[in-house]
């Protein structure tokens, strides 16, 4: 076996001169090996030694033990006749100048530092044996600042939430290196712009919709390419369709013969009665509309699903049942119920007991049932009687996949379908635009902004137009904005890590150490 020297405990380029225990650590004392140095600033080499003093320096624990460094500094005259500087001190490659560390402990606690965040990284730093505060790995990550890149050719951009609602930033992504290479203080046109003019080599750059990366692009980058981004463009497709639905709204009522019950005011049992009977007409209503536009039953039959007798029934008329609700037994006793309850008495067990003795026969649940409703009818906004779904939904059931809809459904799609044509028509060109992003086919773009203008999607095809080369390139590129919000999902986890105190020179330094 070898010896071991404890020369090789120190950094390249020093002698060691002793070595010591001191407490729990290592004392080494140490100079440089070289004879001369350069002068820092006319560079020439230099010998005269003026005087030595001594700096003590932390260097990275060895077996767990901590190491301190005396290092013995010279002080050189430097005799160049032109230079400014008479005396400077010795200089190392593994020390800098006034630093309190060895260059290669710095690198170590930098590392942990971008890896973990400043406190985990202050209290792993102390298990390991190394000496750092929390104060100094924020001035190390401050000094160091974010890694340099390379100078970007293709860039996402897009922004994301230091505080949901409250404070935006920017997150400038290299779509080619898959990494973030900037983070900027919010999301202002201006503030992107600066960034963007000052990397004139960018020739791609792909944004959401939103119109201020836009701008900022077309000022800073004129000659660059911009990309809207595919999936913010099929969502607004679907937006735009959603707005197309809550235009038409009035018209799907009607087709729907919307009942003027609202079911939030009934009971439990009451509510199954009722969408049975919702159902049942709107089955009839459907059926009816299919008869009225002169199609045969043989066709109905197969289109609906539903038996060719019962079909008859509902064309003769023969199924409108009314909707019957529970309080049958209470009819004769509903005046003096009334009263009851103008005069403060709403206790359904003491109403109940009061009608038991004036010869009411029915059971407690149909008093409490009845005082329920009653509760509720008078908390019930009477303009929101009407019953109807949500845009939300009918945008969601005219757009699902027919083998995806329950048989009920189907019944509402098909009422809706034939009493509200200009919908049809902007469910047609919604899918039309998404079928063209899909297949790339950019040569129907045009043709397609043409018809969809006179179509109840016309705000949103007015905007594909005033933004056609941008969606143009998002169909012709394979450039998307897509992996800068992965970046940004990166960015949320670092940001939780730091338990939201992070300030964005960190955040910049953590994120993009990351990559
Ligand atoms: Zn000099």
């Amino acid at each position: 076996m070898e010896g071991f020297d404890v020369s090789e405990l120190v950094p390249r380029g020093f002698v060691v001169e002793s070595a010591t225990r001191d407490g729990d650590g290592f004392v080494i004392a140490i100079r440089g090996s070289a004879s001369v140095c350069r002068c820092p600033i006319c560079g020439c080499v230099c010998g005269r030694v003026h005087s030595q003093y001594r700096r003590r320096l932390a260097d990275l624990p060895a077996t767990g033990v901590r190491i301190a460094l005396i290092l013995q500094t010279r002080r050189f005259f430097c005799d160049a006749a032109a230079c400014t500087r008479r005396i400077f001190a010795e200089r190392f490659d593994a020390v800098e100048p006034r630093a309190r560390r060895t260059n290669r402990l710095d690198d170590v606690v930098h590392c942990l530092a971008i890896a973990l965040g400043r406190r985990p990284a202050a209290s792993l730093s102390r298990r390991l044996n190394v000496v750092v505060s929390n104060d100094t790995l924020l001035r190390m990550v401050r000094r160091r600042g974010p890694r340099t890149c390379p100078p970007p050719a293709i860039v996402g951009i897009d922004d994301w939430a230091w505080r949901r609602n409250h404070r935006y930033g920017t997150l400038v992504c290299d779509l080619e290196r898959h990494a973030t290479i900037a983070l900027l203080p919010d999301r202002e046109p201006a503030t992107a712009e600066a960034w963007l003019a000052q990397q004139s080599q960018i020739c791609i750059v792909a944004r959401d919709r939103g119109g201020g990366y836009a701008v900022a692009a077309q000022r800073a980058l004129p000659h660059a390419i911009q990309v809207a981004d595919r999936w913010h463009l099929m969502e607004n497709a679907s937006g735009a369709f959603l707005d197309a639905v809550r235009k038409s709204m009035r018209q799907i009522r009607t087709a729907m013969g919307a009942s003027v019950i609202d079911p939030s005011l009934l009971t439990s049992a009451e509510k199954l009665q009722y969408e049975g009977y919702v159902r049942r007409e709107e089955t009839n209503a459907a059926i009816l509309s299919l008869k009225a536009r002169g199609i045969a039953i043989k066709e109905i039959v197969r289109r609906t699903g539903y038996s060719r007798g019962l079909i008859r029934k509902i064309l003769r008329g023969q199924r409108s049942d009314v909707f019957r609700v529970r309080q049958s037994s209470l009819e004769p006793y509903l005046p003096w119920l009334d009263e009851q309850w103008e005069a403060g008495c709403r206790n359904g067990a003491t109403l109940w007991k009061v009608l038991r003795l004036r010869g009411f026969r029915g059971c407690l649940r149909v008093v409490s049932e009845w005082s329920a409703r009653r509760k509720k009818a008078e908390k019930a906004d009477p303009a929101a009687l009407a019953r109807a779904p949500s845009a939300r939904t009918v945008a969601r059931l005219l757009t699902l996949g027919r083998e995806r809809l329950s048989k009920a459904e189907t019944i509402t799609v098909a009422a809706i379908e034939n009493g509200v044509a200009v919908l049809v028509e902007a469910r047609e060109i919604i899918l039309e635009f998404q079928g063209i992003i899909r297949r790339k086919a950019l040569a129907e773009l045009d043709t397609w902004i043409s018809r969809a203008r006179g179509s109840l999607v016309a705000a949103f095809a007015n905007g594909v137009s005033k933004d056609k080369a941008a969606i143009e390139a998002a169909i012709a590129l394979s450039w998307s904005n897509g992996q800068t919000e992965g970046q940004i999902c990166k960015l949320k986890l670092v940001k939780r890590q730091m338990y939201g105190r992070g300030n964005l020179d960190l955040l910049q330094a953590r994120v993009m150490g990351l990559a």
